[in-house]
């Protein structure tokens, strides 16, 4: 039988440490969230964020993004030089025309909770602790809570974004894992992720992960969330896999709790640096 894992209570030790560091801290963590308002699942995303950090102790200040680009980066500009503020995230998609690396840049690496500051990257790159992007940290908790020691484990991790496929893929290579990076132009996914003893699947596409995609036994880890009208689902085709895979990640329950809990841990380790 194929078990689903749930991210709660990997997500609650993260929440213990948060506890921990803002008793050390001896204030609430401030962040500003910037949202679209026209988007409908931006929103839904906010309300449950301010819901997750509430309970907490970290106070999020929410600001929707302004109209045209020029005015959006200069808002980013005036929040990262904000003296109040500890961090600043920028919920996604940002306005059009500006980039997450000039967003990370606007907002500035001592704010910078996504791990998209080029210091940041650069940090992880060359193996040195910094703040990571939050998704691709979740990913890698799991995972080694899932499969132990990754010492030459075979792993495939399916999108190369640079939120989530890039940074994990680094991260992983860092535990000595022979790691796969596939993309949508990849010739035979499935050549690949056969091979694998724990696939990653961040891509976004229903369904896209099937039984002739895996080996006997493998770890599936569904990063994506999608909207259908059934719901929310995920990359992996659940009644394809049932009895082959050997654990398979819950949507949205899985990475999503442990990711919301890493963004936050980003929010706490920023307000310690700033040292206000
Ligand atoms: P993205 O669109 O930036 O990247 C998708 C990647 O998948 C690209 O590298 C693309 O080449 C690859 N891809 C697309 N179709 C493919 C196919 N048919 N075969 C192989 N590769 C393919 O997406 P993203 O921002 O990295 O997000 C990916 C998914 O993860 C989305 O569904 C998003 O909602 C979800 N997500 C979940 C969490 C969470 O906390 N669980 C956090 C962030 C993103």
């Amino acid at each position: 039988m194929t078990r689903i894992f749930t991210g709660h209570a990997l997500a609650g030790r993260i929440h213990n440490d948060i506890r921990e560091g803002i008793t050390r801290l001896g204030r609430a963590p401030r962040c500003a969230v910037l949202i679209d308002e026209a988007s409908a699942p931006m929103v839904a995303y906010a309300s449950r964020q301010r819901e997750a950090a509430a309970k907490l102790g970290i106070e999020l200040a929410f600001a929707s993004y302004e109209r045209s680009p020029e005015l959006a980066r200069d808002q980013l500009r005036r929040l990262g030089e904000d003296p109040r503020l500890d961090a600043v995230m920028t919920l996604y998609p940002l306005p059009s025309g500006i980039a997450p690396v000039e967003a990370a840049l606007l907002v500035g690496t001592d704010k910078d909770v996504d791990g998209l500051h080029p210091e940041n990257a650069g940090l992880l790159a060359l193996g040195a602790p910094g703040r990571t992007p939050a998704t691709a940290h979740a990913c890698r908790l799991a995972i080694g809570e899932l499969a132990g020691s990754l010492r030459g484990a075979e792993i495939t991790i399916v999108g190369a974004s640079r939120i989530v496929g890039r940074p994990l893929a680094t991260m992983l290579l860092d535990a000595d894992a022979t790691v796969t990076v596939c993309h949508v132009a990849t010739r035979d996914l499935a050549d690949h992720t056969r091979r694998a003893d724990v696939v990653v699947s961040a891509a976004g596409v229903a369904g896209l992960i099937g039984a002739a995609h895996i080996r006997d036994g493998a770890i599936l880890v569904d990063v994506s969330i999608i909207r259908t009208e059934a719901g929310l689902v995920g990359d992996v085709d659940l009644a394809s896999v049932e009895g082959k895979a050997s654990v398979v990640t819950h949507v949205p329950d899985g990475i999503g709790p442990i990711t919301t809990a890493c963004l936050f841990e980003n929010v706490v380790a920023a307000a310690a640096q700033a040292g206000r």
